[in-house]
């Protein structure tokens, strides 16, 4: 029997060689037709026997190319007219609705394989086709055309013209189309030297970084600083380069086979590192590299080559490793102008290499780790980015201008939010502007205008700011709820849960620093059932970079001045007696210090207390030093107190004292204290359990990172009955705040 078919496939379906992919498809199983790209989607008329339009469909979502994601497939019965053969016909606009921007794809096998073959790309380092290459870092504007990406300065040759635009080939209406004789090229800046060709550009840099050199390389979305992973004199300096003394340094590495040798690796952790999207991924490590590349944390980032020039920088050096950091100097922006590396980098490394096309998108490399044999996004950006975010509420207009430190927003665009790539700390200027203009690309490439605005409650922070002077309406969004809605909105949740936000900090809506949240919440509002106990600040937000002060301020809070006073030469014989006493003054005399019942600020106190981390030299430092000292037997929990509303670490910090005191390990405390916590979520999610009887527990904030904490808890509540939700797709931490203040705020427009 013949039927005919309209079939509207919606999602990430355009960019990424979906077209070429229906064709072969509906040639294969004889059916006669059309398909064509419109703003909604792609759009496919088919006619042809039963069976065969039956299996055409069923393999359009299994087979569909690697880097396409297929939201949604809509088939109804057509009449369209005859047509001999099937054809690809020409874009068109549909209606006001956008069709996605793919996020970058790393180079794929066959376009590795082009560049020793195919004579016009012989180490020709842009090759790209339908299935991989640049995508978000070149885009201006949509529709995703040429004309409309940094590459429209390039004219394609003939060759590529006709690759282009044969439907045999892959690289029909690939976008980023170039070869070595129209595309862009590499150069390399040294000394007052500027070199064009490949082969050179490739054996100088190589033979660099083969003798311990540092350089600068521009990738996708901005410049790397690179030098040998293996040789620890190469790695000192590039610490000395970046003004920073423990933030751990990613190393991308040859293979997997290579990674092997240097970091524990799974089965569900290779399939992510293998993947399309090549993310960071954090890894056990087995001591191996030198220790200024974790900075004494057990794990290490590790990435796999995702450019052409990494394969072929690979292919001359002898190490299996190189460090790959992103390319800039302490907290600002990853920098994306060849000028601004020149005249950043000339003077600090060997050389730099460039090129002739311009990073339209600013994109860091992704960051996430595999807790629970499931992968999580801790830095989403490259290769996820700008990917929606399904939330299932009318989102239109809405714009949330997320929090501050690890800052992304997001916009609304019918149901769904468009999150930003990851932006940093916007206290700092230069990232700011990254923000302001990240926000003006996105509005002009989505075709957004905002209507609502939604931010955080503390009107100091600059995205509250931002979000201010707007001059629209707006809705502050309590900092812990918009993580917990955060979460609730990656699993399209819109019901009553109980919220766990365990974090580091976030302006509570009575005035002082929460983080140790435990809510009955929805979308609409919250209800804060339980806590972690206030304890001052001393100094405010200088406890972050001296977690020491916290533990001062715990044991003063808990055992009191002088018995703190007596602890001072067996607890904190390096602090300076002056120091401390000072502290100790200005927590008596009730001096700037702010109350904080933050998970944050205790997991500081911990690591400080047990001399793991004083002074951090990055943000959270302390509890990831805490949580790598964890040792693998089996302890039991410290003590506290919950009183059905607070929960009190006195008697911990008792015990504390004097494990310190009889000499016990410092894994020995560790393994306790996460245990002590992961005890005190259950004890919390029990009591709201046993008042509402609410059986769905939604996990969000900072110390979700915690791969230990992270992995415990699941496991409990699941055999406590419990449903639990924590995050894959969006980070825990408040780089995932800006899709909570938005689902809150459409919340807030449904009523
Ligand atoms: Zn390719
Ligand atoms: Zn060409
Ligand atoms: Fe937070």
């Amino acid at each position: 029997m013949i039927v005919k078919r309209k079939i509207l496939v919606k999602g990430l379906v355009q960019g990424v060689g979906f077209r070429p992919f229906v064709y072969k498809l509906a040639t294969m199983n004889k059916l006669k037709g059309f398909v064509e790209n419109n703003n909604i989607g792609v759009e496919i008329h088919v006619e042809g026997e039963l069976t065969n339009v039956s299996t055409f469909i069923l393999s359009l979502e299994k087979e569909a190319p690697i880097a396409s994601c297929i939201e949604k497939i809509i088939v109804e019965d057509d009449m369209f007219d005859g047509i001999n053969g099937f054809e690809i016909s020409k874009s068109r606009s549909v209606s006001k609705e956008i069709t996605r921007i793919s996020p970058d794809i790393a180079v794929c096998d066959d376009c590795l394989e082009d560049i020793k073959s195919q004579p016009h790309r012989i180490n020709y380092p842009f090759t790209n086709c339908t299935h991989c290459g640049p995508r978000f870092s070149i885009v201006k504007d949509l529709p995703y055309d040429r004309e409309k990406t940094s590459m429209n300065i390039f004219a394609m040759c003939e060759k590529c013209t006709s690759e282009y635009k044969n439907v045999e080939d892959r690289r029909f209406h690939a976008q980023p189309i170039a070869c070595a004789d129209c595309g862009p090229n590499y150069s390399l800046h040294y000394d007052s030297e500027k070199i064009n060709n490949i082969e050179e550009i490739i054996k100088l840099t190589s033979s660099w970084l083969n003798n311990g050199h540092l350089v600068a390389i521009k990738g996708i979305g901005g410049f790397h600083l690179a030098c040998d992973a293996v040789n620890r004199e190469s790695v000192k300096k590039m610490r000395a380069l970046k003004r920073r003394e423990g933030k751990p340094l990613a190393v991308m590495f040859r293979n997997v086979q290579s990674a092997k040798k240097f970091v524990k690796i799974s089965s569900s952790e290779e399939k992510w590192l293998i993947s399309w999207q090549r993310p960071i991924i954090l890894l056990d490590s087995k001591n191996k590299l030198p220790v200024e590349i974790s900075g004494g944390l057990n794990t290490i980032g590790v990435m796999l080559p995702y450019l052409p020039i990494h394969y072929l920088l690979f292919n001359q050096l002898n190490s299996p490793a190189i460090v790959l950091t992103s390319g800039n100097l302490s907290e600002e922006p990853i920098i994306t102008e060849n000028m601004k590396a020149l005249n950043r980098f000339s003077s600090l490394v060997k050389g730099i290499v460039t090129y002739n096309r311009d990073i339209v998108n600013r994109v860091d490399d992704s960051v996430g780790f595999v807790a629970g044999n499931k992968f999580r996004l801790i830095r989403r950006s490259r290769g996820f980015a700008p990917n929606p975010v399904n939330i299932g509420l009318k989102a239109e207009g809405i714009l949330a201008t997320g929090a501050e430190l690890v800052n992304t927003f997001a916009i609304g665009k019918g149901k769904s939010a468009i999150i930003s790539q990851h932006i940093g700390d916007i206290s700092n200027p230069e990232t700011l502007q990254f923000y302001e203009e990240s926000f003006h690309s996105f509005s002009n490439m989505f075709r957004f205008t905002p209507e609502l605005v939604a931010c955080d409650l503390h009107p100091d922070y600059l995205s509250t700011v931002f979000a201010g002077s707007l001059r629209l309406p707006l809705l502050r969004v309590q900092h812990h709820h918009a993580h917990i809605a955060s979460c609730m909105a990656e699993h399209k949740l819109d019901e009553q849960v109980i919220g766990v936000s365990f974090d580091g900090t976030g302006l509570g809506t009575d005035g002082n620093i929460w983080g140790g949240e435990f809510m009955v919440s929805d979308l609409s509002g919250f209800k804060r059932k339980a806590h972690l106990e206030n304890i001052p600040m001393p100094g405010g937000d200088k406890v972050t970079k001296e977690p020491w002060r916290m533990a001062v301020a715990n044991l003063y809070h808990y055992l009191g001045f002088q018995e703190t006073i007596n602890l001072r030469t067996k607890l904190f014989s390096e602090i300076p007696e002056g120091m401390y006493l000072s502290l100790l003054d200005i927590l008596n005399k009730n001096i700037n210090c702010p109350l904080s019942g933050s998970a944050g600020r205790l997991f500081d106190a911990v690591s400080a207390i047990t001399g793991v981390c004083r002074f951090s030299s990055f943000h959270a430092e302390a509890p990831m030093q805490l949580e790598s000292k964890i040792c693998n037997v089996d302890k039991l929990p410290y003590p506290y107190e919950f009183d059905g509303g607070v929960f009190s670490f006195g008697k911990m910090f008792v015990s504390l004292v004097e494990d310190i005191l009889n000499g016990v390990p410092v894994s020995t405390m560790a393994k306790r204290f996460h245990k002590t916590i992961v005890e005190v979520i259950i004890d919390g999610v029990q009591s709201i359990y046993l008042e509402t009887g609410l059986k769905k527990v939604v996990l969000s904030g900072g110390i979700f990172q915690n791969k230990f904490i992270l992995e415990k808890t699941e496991k409990m509540l699941l055999e406590n009955g419990f449903t639990v939700y924590s995050h894959h797709k969006i980070p825990t931490n408040d780089g995932g705040i800006s899709l909570g203040q938005l689902a809150i705020a459409a919340k807030f427009l449904q009523k």
